[in-house]
C-alpha cells in the first residue's frame, strides 16, 4: 500500500466504489466534429487533423467521429484522409461519421468506407423532443418514417449504424422507445442517448438511461450499444457523463478541453483524468497535456490558466501556508505525498511537475525552495532580499526578475 493511502481517508469510497461499472468504459472522441462546431473554433488543416487523431490513439480513446462528409467537399476530403490514416498505420480507434437522416449525407460515408476498407459507423441523428418537433412542424410519423428510411439505406450500404436522438433527455418516453425501437428493428446496433442541450442534471441521466435500458435495450433481444453524448450548459456534463456509465452507458461521448457547440460538449481531457482516479480505466495520460495543448492550438481556443490539470496554474502555487507543505513533503524525499498534500490530482500521474513561485502571499520556505531548485545558496540576506521585493508587488514574481534580484550587487 502507498504511504498515502495511510495519509489519505477517502469519503469518495465511504459508501462502496467510487464508480459502479457494468462494463468497460469507452470513450467516443468527438473533437473533430461536434468540436469544431463550436461558433470560436478555427478549422485546423488536415496534418493537424491527423496529429490530433494519433494523440487520440495514443490515450486510449476507443472511438473518433470523422466528421460530416455530407457537410461539402472539404470534410469529405478531410474524413478521406483520416480514414485512410487508420487504414494505413493501423489505428485501433473505432471511426464513425455523423450523418443527418438523409441519403445525401449517408451515401459519401460509404463511398469513404469503399474508397479505404476501413467500417465506418454512420451516425445518423434525428431531433426528437416535442419542443423541436413543434419549431420543425414534425409529426411522430414523419420522425418514424424517417428514421426507417434513414437507417434501412445506410445497412443497405453496408454500413454499421448508431442512431442518434437529439434532444432526448427533452423527449417524451413514448417517442423515445418508439423511434429506437424503430432504429433497432431497421438494423442500427448502438443508439445514442443525446443531451443536446446541456438540460439534464445527474438524476435526470439516471432515471432516462434506466428507462431506455428495461425498455428498448433489454427487449431487443440482441446486443445494443447504448452511448451517452452530453453537453455543459449547466457545467454539468462530466458528472453526467459519469452518471451515465453508472447508469449503463457503455460510450460516452465528449471534445478536448470541451469545446463545442455553445459552451462545449462534455471534456473528455477531465473525464479520463476522473476515469483513471477512480481506478475505472488503468493507462497512461503522461501525453494528456500535449492533447490538449494541440487542440487549444489548432482551433484557436486557450486553455483558461485555471482549468483542471492541464491549465497553466493547475499545478503552481505562490501561497506561503500551501507552498510551506508541499515543500516539507518534498524534503521527504516523496514525489507521490508532495504532489497530493495539497492537491486531489496527483500532478505526476499526467507528466506535470509542481511549480513552486514567489507572490506577495509568499513565505520563506518558497524563496528557499525556489533559490535550492536552481543551485542558488539561500543566504538570509538574499532571501530576505527577494521576499521584500514580492511582499510589494501586487503579483507573483517571473522567473526573470528573481534571477536579476540574484544578480544585484549589494
Ligand atoms: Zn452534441
Amino acid at each position: 500500500m502507498a504511504l498515502t493511502d495511510e495519509l489519505i481517508h477517502d469519503w469518495n469510497r465511504a459508501a462502496g466504489p467510487e464508480l459502479r461499472l457494468l462494463g468497460r468504459p469507452m470513450l467516443d472522441d468527438e473533437t473533430l466534429r461536434d468540436g469544431l462546431q463550436s461558433p470560436s473554433v478555427l478549422d485546423p488543416p488536415i496534418e493537424t487533423k491527423l496529429r490530433i487523431l494519433h494523440l487520440m490513439e495514443g490515450l486510449g480513446i476507443d472511438a473518433v467521429d470523422l466528421g460530416l462528409p455530407g457537410a461539402g467537399p472539404r470534410a469529405q476530403a478531410d474524413v478521406l484522409r483520416l480514414a485512410q490514416e487508420i487504414a494505413h498505420c493501423r489505428l485501433r480507434i473505432r471511426p464513425n461519421c455523423a450523418a443527418r437522416t438523409t441519403e445525401a449525407d449517408i451515401r459519401p460515408i460509404a463511398d469513404i468506407v469503399q474508397a479505404t476498407g476501413v467500417e465506418i459507423e454512420a451516425a445518423t441523428f434525428l431531433g426528437s423532443s416535442p419542443i423541436r418537433q413543434y419549431a420543425e412542424d414534425w409529426t411522430l410519423d414523419f420522425l418514424l418514417r424517417t428514421t426507417e428510411r434513414a437507417v434501412k439505406h445506410a445497412r443497405s450500404l453496408g454500413l454499421p449504424v448508431m442512431y442518434v436522438t437529439e434532444d432526448t433527455t427533452r423527449a417524451r418516453p413514448e417517442v423515445i422507445k418508439k423511434l429506437y425501437t424503430t432504429a433497432i428493428e431497421c438494423g442500427a446496433r448502438a443508439i445514442v442517448v443525446c443531451d443536446t442541450v446541456g438540460h439534464v442534471t445527474p438524476a435526470g441521466v439516471r432515471a432516462l438511461l434506466h428507462f431506455v435500458h428495461e425498455e428498448v435495450v433489454k427487449p431487443a433481444g440482441e446486443p445494443i450499444r447504448l452511448d451517452w453524448h452530453g453537453h455543459s450548459d449547466r457545467g454539468l456534463a462530466v458528472a453526467n457523463s459519469l452518471a451515465a456509465f453508472e447508469a449503463g452507458a457503455q460510450q460516452v461521448h465528449g471534445t478536448a478541453l470541451g469545446i463545442g457547440e455553445r459552451v462545449g460538449n462534455t471534456p473528455l481531457d477531465q473525464l479520463l483524468v476522473n476515469l483513471r482516479l477512480m481506478g475505472a480505466i488503468d493507462r497512461n495520460l503522461g501525453k494528456l497535456k500535449e492533447y490538449c495543448s494541440v487542440v487549444s492550438e489548432a482551433v484557436g481556443v486557450p486553455i483558461p490558466p485555471n482549468y483542471p490539470v492541464v491549465g497553466e496554474d493547475a499545478f503552481r502555487t505562490a501561497t506561503g501556508v500551501h507552498a510551506a507543505a508541499v515543500i516539507k513533503a518534498f524534503r521527504k524525499n516523496d514525489v507521490e505525498l508532495a504532489n497530493q498534500v495539497y492537491s486531489g490530482v496527483p500532478s505526476h500521474w499526467f507528466g506535470i511537475d509542481q511549480k513552486i513561485e514567489i507572490g506577495p502571499m509568499s513565505g520563506k520556505s518558497n524563496v528557499v525552495f525556489w533559490l535550492e531548485k536552481r543551485q542558488f545558496r539561500p543566504t538570509d540576506e538574499l532571501v530576505e532580499r527577494i521576499l521584500s521585493r514580492a511582499k510589494q508587488a501586487d503579483r507573483v514574481l517571473s522567473d526573470t526578475e528573481i534571477f536579476a534580484i540574484c544578480g544585484e550587487k549589494v
